[in-house]
């Protein structure tokens, strides 16, 4: 840290004492898929201007991990989809040997993983979010529009095969994949990998009813308990999933239900999407540029005084609703743009 900068040592801390030590990146909006719940089948994508260079992005990072982030996962849109995106990972590897950084992780949908998992492995990453709602290969079309199952499912069994621990995130979905969580489930519990479901969330115009696809993990929780032994775990992530232990499997089973739980007190993390935009929650529509700061100068002061301000902006919690009666969503951006 620079003389100009070395007053900036203190923690981030929000205004309901809530220390920010995780920080979620989207790195691009693009993706190779359109999952139905996620993007509308004509997106159409930001230009280059707009999107944070990866060294931008290095910086961005780095800033957060000066000011106390311990924890960064990349997203997107498909983070493994943007160009030269292991340079900005081996890059950011430099803060975990450094012991500044605990975790590198990323959120994919495993398309590229069969290319990728053994440089991620070698960059210093250690888990990863793999996206998988099914295992029948029409529905996965189905869903993504036009996904190949089997490559993902190699991508999935490269990051197995490097090393790499996997946690799969499936989207519950009414009348689509609700017939398969056991399935799920068992073929998780073959391969070794934690399973989260994740309740669709109403975020972004995307043309389909959200009221149609909307599964209460409540209930599913519910109904897979008659079958298998679920024990609540102690397992937190200061995150919104809750997690159960599977006797059956020895493998954890995560419930994010951020419509039927309120998991905001804990709340330690905040998202910067690829137009470097500082998203304080999820569910809000507020944020903060940090590109027009991170732009400006070469130092990091400007940017890192605009990281406290926002910081202070963090607001209690959100205010997510499907209802009959607000049938548009709670917010307007898609989940490619904050990165889920
Ligand atoms: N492309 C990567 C992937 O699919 O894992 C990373 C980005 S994706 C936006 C991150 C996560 O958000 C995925 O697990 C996806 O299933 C989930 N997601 C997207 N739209 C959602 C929505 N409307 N409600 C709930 N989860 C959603
Ligand atoms: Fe792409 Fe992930 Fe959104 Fe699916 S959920 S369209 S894979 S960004």
């Amino acid at each position: 840290m620079n003389t100009k900068t070395s007053q900036f040592t203190t923690p981030l801390i929000d205004p309901f004492e809530r220390p920010i030590s995780y920080l979620r990146v989207s790195v691009t909006d693009r993706c190779d898929l359109r999952c139905v719940y996620c993007m509308a089948e004509d997106m159409t994508f930001l230009p280059k201007a707009q999107v944070l260079s990866l060294e931008e992005l290095d910086r961005m990072c780095s800033a957060f991990v000066d000011l106390g982030v311990r924890k960064l996962r990349l997203t997107g849109g498909e983070p493994l989809v943007r160009k030269n995106i292991m340079w900005l990972i081996r890059r950011l590897g430099r803060h975990l040997e450094s012991g500044a950084l605990d975790e590198l992780t990323l959120t994919s949908n495993g398309t590229q993983l069969a290319r990728y998992a053994q440089d991620l492995a070698n960059s210093g990453v250690k888990r990863i979010n793999i996206s998988l709602d099914t295992l029948d290969p029409d529905k996965f079309k189905a869903i993504t529009r036009w996904g190949d199952l089997e490559r993902v499912l190699e991508g999935i069994e490269a990051a197995r095969a490097a090393g790499l621990a996997i946690k799969i995130n499936a989207v519950a979905l009414r009348g689509v994949n609700d017939d398969e969580f056991d399935r799920l489930l068992n073929w998780c519990g073959e391969g070794g990998f934690d399973l989260t479901f994740i309740e669709v969330m109403p975020l972004g115009e995307i043309g389909e009813q959200r009221l149609d696809q909307y599964l209460p993990l409540s209930m599913v929780r519910g109904d897979l308990s008659k079958r298998w032994t679920l024990t609540e775990s102690d397992h937190a992530t200061g995150g919104p999933a809750r997690y159960f232990d599977i006797a059956e499997t020895g493998q954890r089973l995560g419930f994010i239900t951020p419509l039927t739980h309120n998991f905001c007190e804990a709340c330690n993390r905040v998202r910067l999407t690829c137009t470097g935009t500082l998203y304080m929650c999820l569910g809000q529509e507020d944020a903060a540029d940090l590109r027009a700061p991170l732009r400006a100068s070469e130092n990091d002061g400007l940017l890192k005084e605009r990281i406290y301000e926002a910081i202070s902006r963090k607001p209690k919690g959100h205010d997510f609703i499907i209802d009959r009666r607000q049938n548009a969503p709670a917010v307007g951006r898609h989940m490619s743009v904050t990165g889920g």
